[in-house]
This record gives C-alpha cells, sequence and structure tokens, in this order.
C-alpha cells in the first residue's frame, strides 16, 4: 500500500465532529496555499513522522471498539495512490470515514464516493473562482478551477454528507466574496467558515496577520447564509 503518512492521532473530539475518531494525517499536496498551517505537510517527501500503514493500522484494529471513525486528511490525501485500499481496510475494521480534501483531484473522490468508502466529505473551498489559483498559491494556473467545479458538483449530488469550508484569511478574502462563494457552493447543506490563524504559516509573509474580528466572521455568514443551508463558524 503506497502512502505517505506524516502523522497519526490515535484520538481526536474535534477533526470528525460528532464522533470519536484517530486522524491520519498524509504527506504532500499540490496546493500551496500561503496561509497554510500545516506547511511541514505540504512538500513531497514530508513525513515528519515516519510511521508505518501497518502500525497504524494494528493500532486502529486494537481500538476500533472505542473510535467510531477515522479522519484521513492532510497534506492532500487523494494524492496518495494507496488511499482507496487504505479506506477499504478502515472499512472492515466497521469504522466511519471522514475525508478532507482540497477538491482538486475529482476522479480520486468520484471513486471513493461510488465506492461508499467515506461517510462525510469537508472540502475546501480556497476564494471566489476569480482568486482561486491566488489562494491557492498557484497563481495563474487555469487548470485548477475546473477540477474544482467538478469536485463540488460531485458533492451536491449528495452521495454522502458534506461540508465546504473556507478559511478566511486578511488580504485575500473580503466581505464582497461570501455571495461569490455562495453561488460557488449553492445548494450545499452546510458551509462552515473559519477564522485564519495566525503562526507557522507556508508564506512567512502571512505569519503574523492578524485574524479578522469575529464582527467580520458573523457578517461573512450573514451574507453566505441566502445560499446554503446553514453556516458555521469555526473561530
Ligand atoms: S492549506 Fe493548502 S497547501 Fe496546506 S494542505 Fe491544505 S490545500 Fe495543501
Amino acid at each position: 500500500m503506497q502512502l505517505h503518512i506524516g502523522g497519526y492521532i490515535p484520538t481526536s473530539f474535534l477533526d470528525y465532529p460528532g464522533n470519536t475518531a484517530a486522524v491520519v494525517f498524509f504527506a504532500g499536496c499540490q496546493f500551496r496555499c500561503p496561509f497554510c498551517h500545516n506547511p511541514e505537510l505540504v512538500f513531497p517527501g514530508a513525513e515528519i513522522e515516519r510511521i508505518g500503514t501497518e502500525h497504524i493500522l494494528a493500532d486502529l484494529k486494537k481500538r476500533a471498539p472505542f473510535l467510531d471513525g477515522v479522519c484521513v486528511t492532510g497534506g492532500e490525501p487523494t494524492l496518495q495512490p494507496g488511499l482507496l485500499p487504505f479506506l477499504r481496510e478502515i472499512r472492515s475494521l466497521g469504522l466511519k470515514v471522514k475525508l478532507d480534501t482540497n477538491g482538486a483531484r475529482p476522479d480520486v473522490l468520484e471513486r471513493i464516493l461510488a465506492e461508499k468508502l467515506a461517510d462525510y466529505a469537508a472540502m475546501d473551498l480556497k476564494a471566489p473562482e476569480e482568486t482561486y489559483s491566488l489562494a491557492c498559491g498557484r497563481d495563474g494556473d487555469a487548470t485548477l478551477l475546473p477540477l474544482v467545479r467538478k469536485s463540488i458538483a460531485l458533492l451536491l449530488r449528495g452521495a454522502v454528507p458534506f461540508e465546504f469550508r473556507t478559511t478566511l484569511v486578511p488580504g485575500l478574502h473580503r466581505i464582497e466574496d461570501a455571495p461569490l462563494l455562495g453561488r460557488m457552493a449553492q445548494g450545499a447543506p452546510l458551509f462552515v467558515l473559519q477564522n485564519f490563524r495566525p503562526g507557522n504559516t507556508l508564506d512567512p509573509g502571512f505569519s503574523s496577520l492578524s485574524p479578522f474580528s469575529m464582527e467580520f466572521l458573523e457578517e461573512f455568514r450573514t451574507a453566505l447564509l441566502p445560499f446554503v443551508g446553514e453556516v458555521k463558524i469555526r473561530a
């Protein structure tokens, strides 16, 4: 099973809302979001904790009676050639799967949904279409948006419960972006807004930016609400 694992949390109460879950972080991502707070997971070969897949599966097997599921995150999980066999192994333990994705591999997402290998998906919507590639750190790359649009459409078919989510970043997002993101996500049951967190960011120029105020997040939420079922703020 070809997997590049960058980290493992045996038990988390936060990463799969409403569930007690283990978290598997995959190393490697095709985006370079300047505000990314997991830069050590982004670059190829970034297996910061060299944990073997077999070790993780053995641990999950041992603790399956005490877990609801596994959150599969990154980095970008859909880049892993061995992801589907890994998800099948998790399934065989009777555990649920939450998939976090940036939506740039709709071919993989489609196979996961078709095989019912995820119970929940959380997909990033980085920014409105006009600034999408900029927010991904791939400014001017016209190949991204068609892929992201395809993943949005796949999730909107409703095969599994899902959320779209955006990290709101000063300098990258404005209040005018709320209806633009709303149109991209139109009809989604849930949209989650996350506030930017300063600190260890991929672009050091973002590390000391001040996050948005709660007032801004509330205003953004209100402007987004007409397009989707629910908007939550995870500050
Ligand atoms: S924030 Fe961007 S660069 Fe970081 S892991 Fe997610 S998609 Fe990749």
